[in-house]
This record gives structure tokens, C-alpha cells and sequence, in this order.
């Protein structure tokens, strides 16, 4: 079997855990399987050299920011390699680029376009284990790009579908996904299986377990993923292609998403056009806008609200001030959380929202914005309310049942 393994932050956090890592590498080689490990920075790390770049500029080069945050994973790689090398097993530590990612330009966030794996091959074909250095690659230019946070995810992942490997394991310090969060709710279920889609729900709502662009191309690439432990040997939970008998089950998790802020825009001029102008120019500005309200408009005047995660909420006031001569005032509130109820069942079901929203009015928690999708329903609510919300809502589901 071809076997891709991806080690987060917390898993290669110290010496001793990457040496922990190392061990589990090898006993997986030496039941013959053919690896490639992806790994991240050390936990911390990249926070750490944000923090350094931070110290020169407000807002550094993102290209320079992709040299810099690139070198985490780059370290992480290296001392795989040494120490498995110390236990005897051959291996090769490669950058994005040597493992022939291709990305586009956008530095921080970029996509990757396409992956040469022949490198990784003719290494594989010898015998090595193959570590290459997640969250990276190169653009046209030859420039080192970074894939967003979480993105060591992405990177195992894409080598899985270009490798065409039998699975791609992602360990962290959870044996697989839970209900919700088990940090938040201790009485959280570990599901044995996932559908891809309610998988990216749930990590597109806050489950930073796996990163959602990585489920987004399992997806498309047909990739099967597990959820394991590096700390134990634990099964897992396998990601995959929803069956038919699926529906059956109503809700089958609740995310958090703690990096919400809420942007209120009061008097905005009732006129056609303006929530297109606003909105085009918040999305130039790459903010990622996601609930939006407007209030039926009063003596030809409205009020807009929506939501972007807080670090963009500088941006988003600098578009903003720009239309001074169209709004009245506006204002920002960052101590907001969005809670989400996710499951393929509601497709077929009704009443879920309305159960939701009643659990949370019985705890007199206020809900502030609302939205919903054939899969799931996502309520804003005052910051200080987010585990509250969360074990409630799993309560009321009957997830720990
Ligand atoms: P890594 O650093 O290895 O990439 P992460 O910290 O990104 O790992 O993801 C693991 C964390 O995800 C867990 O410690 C857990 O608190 C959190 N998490 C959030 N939602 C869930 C969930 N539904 N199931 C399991 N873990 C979850
Ligand atoms: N080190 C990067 C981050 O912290 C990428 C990753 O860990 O997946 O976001
Ligand atoms: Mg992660």
C-alpha cells in the first residue's frame, strides 16, 4: 500500500514527538507499506515568525511572508528525516518545490494548480520514505508560496490524489472527528465515518480539525481520509463518499467559529446598486464576508449587517469609510461567535432549525444573525455564550446518546 501520512503542530511539537513520529513512521514501513509524510511547523511556530515579522511592519510583503512562514514546516521535515535516518530507515526530506508542488500566485493563500510527482516516485521506487514540508510550494515566478493556515492539510492531500495513494492519514491530537469539539463538550461522540460534505461543513464552520480546502479536493479527487491520533492507535474516523442509508441521521455535528465579527452599517442609502458596490469592493479587498442582513427599509433608509473573521475587520472598515456619503454610521462588535448544527439528514427533514433556536432561547442566549443551507443552520451569538451554545445544541440533538 501507498500511504500518505500528514503530522500536525502539537503531534511534531517537540523533539520527543517527532521522534514519537519517527517510531510510528517506521513501523509502518517495516510492515511494507511505500509513505510519504507531510508535516507542519512545529505548534507555534508559524505564530512565531508572524509575531517576528510583526515587529518590523503592520503589514509585511506576503510574498517575504511566504519565505519566512515556509521555513517552519521546512525544519520539521529535515529533523523527521535525521531521525528516522538514526533508526536505520532511508529517507528524504523535500521543500513544495522538490516534491514538485505548483501553486498560482496569491502569496498566503495560494492554490495549487498541479503537482509533478516524479520526484517523489523515482525516491519512493528506492526504498525511501518520502517527508516532504506541508503548506507549501512554488508559483510561476519560482517564488515560495504558502496555502493558508491549517495548509499542511491541503498539501497531504493533493500529494494523495497526485500519488494516487490508498489513503491519506491526517494525525493530530484527536483519535478522529467528533459531534463537536470534544475540548468544548467532553460527552462528544467519535464517529467512525463522515461524508466529505458534511465533513466540509463542519470544517468550514470552525472545525479546524481538517482544514476545508483539504476536504473540498479529497472530494473532488476521490481521496480517502482518516482522522487519527498520533498519540494513540486509536481507529480513526474515515472521511469518504456519503451512502445511501445516510440520510437517516438528522444532525451529525455542531461547529464553533470563534474568529466571527459583526459589522453594522446603519442608514445605508435604500438605492439600487449600493449592496452590489458595497459588496464588490469588500470582495477586492479579498475580506471574506459571510452573513449578510438588510432590514426592510424605513423613510428610504436601511440597515446592513454581516459577519467577517476578526483579523479582516480593519480592512473591511477602510472599504467602508469610502462610501461616508452613502451610509450614516457604522459599527463593529468582535466578541461574537458563529455555532452551527450541520447534518445531511435536514435535506429531508424539517424542524431543525426551529429546535435550535428554541434550546437557545430556553438558555436566553440571543441570536443575532441567522443563515442556512440544505445542510445546515449557523446562528451569531454574543461571544461569551459559545460553550453554552454549543453543549446545548448537542444536548438537544441527542449527540451523546
Ligand atoms: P493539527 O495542529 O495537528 O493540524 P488542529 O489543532 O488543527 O491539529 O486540529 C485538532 C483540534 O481540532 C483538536 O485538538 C480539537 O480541539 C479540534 N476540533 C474542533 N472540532 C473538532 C471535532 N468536531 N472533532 C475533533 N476535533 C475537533
Ligand atoms: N504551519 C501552518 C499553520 O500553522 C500550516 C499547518 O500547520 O498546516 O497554519
Ligand atoms: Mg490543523
Amino acid at each position: 500500500m501507498l500511504i500518505v501520512h500528514k503530522y500536525g503542530g502539537t503531534s511534531v511539537g517537540s523533539l520527543e514527538r517527532i521522534e514519537s513520529v519517527a517510531s510510528r513512521v517506521a513501523k509502518a514501513k517495516k510492515e511494507g507499506n511505500d509513505l510519504v509524510v507531510v508535516v507542519s511547523a512545529m505548534s507555534g511556530e508559524t505564530n512565531k515568525l508572524i509575531g517576528f515579522a510583526e515587529h518590523f511592519s503592520d503589514s509585511p510583503a506576503k510574498r517575504e511572508m511566504d519565505m519566512l512562514l515556509s521555513s517552519g514546516e521546512r525544519v520539521t521535515a529535515a529533523l523527521l528525516s535525521i531521525a528516522l535516518q538514526g533508526m536505520g530507515i532511508d529517507s528524504i526530506a523535500m521543500t513544495g518545490r522538490q516534491a514538485g508542488i505548483k501553486t498560482d500566485n496569491a502569496h498566503t493563500y495560494a492554490r495549487i494548480d498541479s503537482i509533478n510527482p516524479e520526484a517523489m516516485q523515482s525516491e519512493i521506487a528506492q526504498g525511501k520514505v518520502v517527508i516532504v514540508a506541508g503548506f507549501q510550494g512554488i508559483n510561476e515566478n519560482g517564488a515560495v508560496t504558502t496555502l493558508g493556515r491549517g495548509g499542511s492539510d491541503l498539501s497531504a492531500v493533493a500529494i494523495a490524489g497526485a500519488l494516487k495513494a490508498d489513503a491519506c492519514e491526517i494525525y493530530s491530537d484527536v483519535d478522529g472527528i467528533y459531534t463537536t469539539d470534544p475540548r468544548i463538550e467532553p460527552k462528544a461522540k467519535k464517529m467512525d465515518f463522515i461524508s466529505y460534505d458534511e465533513m466540509l461543513e463542519l470544517a468550514s464552520l470552525g472545525a479546524k480539525v481538517l482544514q476545508n480546502r483539504s476536504v473540498e479536493l479529497a472530494k473532488k479527487l476521490k481521496v480517502k481520509m482518516v482522522a487519527k491520533s498520533s498519540f494513540s492507535d486509536a481507529e480513526g474516523t474515515v472521511i469518504g463518499e456519503e451512502s445511501k442509508d445516510m440520510e437517516a441521521v438528522l444532525v451529525s455535528g455542531i461547529a464553533l467559529d470563534r474568529n466571527q465579527a459583526r459589522v453594522t452599517i446603519r442608514e445605508v442609502a435604500d438605492r439600487p446598486g449600493i449592496a452590489a458596490e458595497i459588496f464588490t469592493e469588500l470582495a477586492e479587498e479579498q475580506i471574506n464576508v459571510d452573513m449578510i442582513i438588510q432590514n426592510a427599509s424605513t423613510d428610504g433608509t436601511t440597515n446592513l449587517g454581516f459577519t467577517v473573521p476578526q483579523n479582516e475587520i480593519n480592512r473591511a472598515k477602510a472599504v467602508i469609510e469610502a462610501f461616508d456619503h452613502d451610509i450614516g454610521s457604522m459599527d463593529f462588535d468582535d466578541s461574537v461567535c458563529k455555532v452551527s448544527v450541520v447534518g445531511v439528514g435536514m435535506k429531508s427533514h424539517s424542524g431543525v432549525a426551529a429546535t435550535a433556536f428554541t434550546a437557545l432561547a430556553k438558555e436566553n442566549i440571543n441570536i443575532e444573525m441567522i443563515s442556512t443551507s440544505e445542510i445546515k443552520v449557523s446562528m451569531v451569538v454574543a461571544e461569551k455564550y459559545a460553550e453554552l451554545a454549543v453543549r446545548t445544541l448537542h444536548n438537544i440533538y441527542e449527540l451523546d446518546a
